[in-house]
């Protein structure tokens, strides 16, 4: 085993799950599951992609692309993906030209223009994939607007060729995200393969309110964090921020809905690879799995087996039910410190008036300094959940003051 291999099943932090009946090996597998790439709106090359998240130590990767699989013949001329290229320096196709060279890369002449071929996934994948060590997921983000606001739902671990279509117009965001749900279950049904289907950026242009992803309960999960810096992760002034959101919707529904919580991702939602503001390793999901294939990916996270991170990594978080303890451990880097703060929100809760401090919502129950803490919820909460921040700033950071963080899973509320 190289060093290389050796220190990335380090970083995956190989370990036993206690709570699995089987002694069955888990380990924890890094992933991102929205990226974007040629065949849509971003400005690089999914081979080009799939092989940087491979170089950074991640174990899956999916791009997800608006609307469309990457599962036909694509013709792109050469002067709009120059274009799309905002920043100075190499070019995305003298870079792709570099690393793959002729004849893998495809070029050919219509109009005097040239044009290259995007490969399909089909094609890419087999130079990146190998068993229990990388992975690539089919997804799309499926890409709907209600009334001006959009709302992107991304569809992971897609089987067949064709995407699952936007809805038609004139739907509320409640029922954008019902009825591709139900598309998505649908396609799961007939193939039996299980589709990781996770809201987006709710606070994109203000598009998704808790309120409308509360009421949408097939859906079970959200992105908590998304490093694109136009999403508003913090909300601004009378709208919470991605965090407060995800405390509202699940007071909603496990207090007045009586429905399962949702569960938070981190993603990166990349769309430039050349230097920008929207660039790629800000925000994954750590996946604790059997083994790495879409199927266990996505079951596991159905379990709630995963956290989101954007740059804490956990030895461990686990929850016991009949002591109601939660407890985590940091991976600790040396020369860092990590709060851990405990987050949950009270049975009393009150639903009427969710924007203020003392309603019971989104409540921090208490704070620990140090790499591992547990928490015994109190009989009068819902739910609770950790987030761990680090001392160290964000090295990428897609809004202002951010430091690394992990986010668990809320727990306590089955
Ligand atoms: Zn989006
Ligand atoms: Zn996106």
């Amino acid at each position: 085993m190289s060093v290389n291999a050796l220190s990335r099943l380090w970083l995956s932090g190989f370990l036993i799950a206690p709570l699995l009946t089987a002694a069955e090996p888990v380990r924890w597998f890094r992933g991102n599951t929205h990226t974007h790439s040629l065949w849509s709106d971003g400005n690089d090359f999914p081979e080009m992609i799939v092989g940087w998240y491979q170089e950074h130590g991640y174990d899956f990767i999916a791009l997800s692309d608006h609307n469309v699989l990457a599962t036909t013949e694509k013709w792109m001329p050469l002067d709009q993906i120059l274009k799309r290229q905002k920043t100075l320096g190499r070019s995305a196709y003298d870079k792709y030209l570099a690393k793959h060279g002729i004849p893998w890369v495809e070029t050919r002449e219509v109009d005097g223009k040239r044009q290259v071929r995007l490969k399909r996934i089909e094609e890419y994948r087999p130079l990146f994939e190998s068993p229990g060590a990388f992975l690539v997921l089919q997804a799309e983000e499926i890409t709907n607007s209600s009334n001006g606001k959009p709302v992107h739902i991304n569809a992971v671990n897609v089987p067949g060729t064709t995407p699952i279509p936007a809805v038609p117009p004139g739907l509320t965001v409640q029922e954008i995200i019902n009825e591709t749900m139900r598309r998505a279950l649908a396609l799961e049904k007939q193939t039996g393969q299980p589709i990781l289907v996770h809201l987006n950026h709710p606070n994109f242009q203000w598009g998704v309110t808790a309120d409308d992803l509360a009421r949408a309960v097939e859906e079970r999960f959200f992105e908590v964090y998304n490093g694109h810096p136009s999403i508003n992760h913090l909300g601004e002034a009378g709208r919470p921020g991605d965090e407060a959101i995800w405390d509202l919707c699940n007071a909603i529904r496990l207090k007045e809905l009586k429905s399962a919580p949702l569960f938070g991702l981190a993603t990166d939602d990349s769309h430039q690879y050349h230097g920008g503001s929207n660039t790629p390793g800000r925000g994954w999901v750590m996946v604790k799995a059997p083994a790495l294939t879409g199927n266990h990916l996505v079951e596991a996270m159905r379990r709630g087996d995963f956290y989101a991170s954007s740059g804490v990594i956990l030895q461990d978080v686990s929850y016991d039910p009949p002591s109601r303890t939660l407890h985590v451990s940091v991976r600790n880097e040396k020369g860092l410190s990590y709060r851990i703060h405990w987050i949950g929100t009270r049975a009393a809760c009150d639903l009427t008036a969710p924007h203020r401090a003392d309603t019971g919502i989104g409540v921090v129950f208490g704070e620990e300094t140090g790499p591992e803490a547990s928490f015994v919820l109190p009989a009068d909460l819902l739910y609770a959940r950790a987030v761990i921040t680090s001392s160290r700033p964000h090295p990428n950071p897609s809004f202002e003051g951010q430091f690394e963080q992990a986010w668990t899973q809320p727990v306590g509320w089955k």
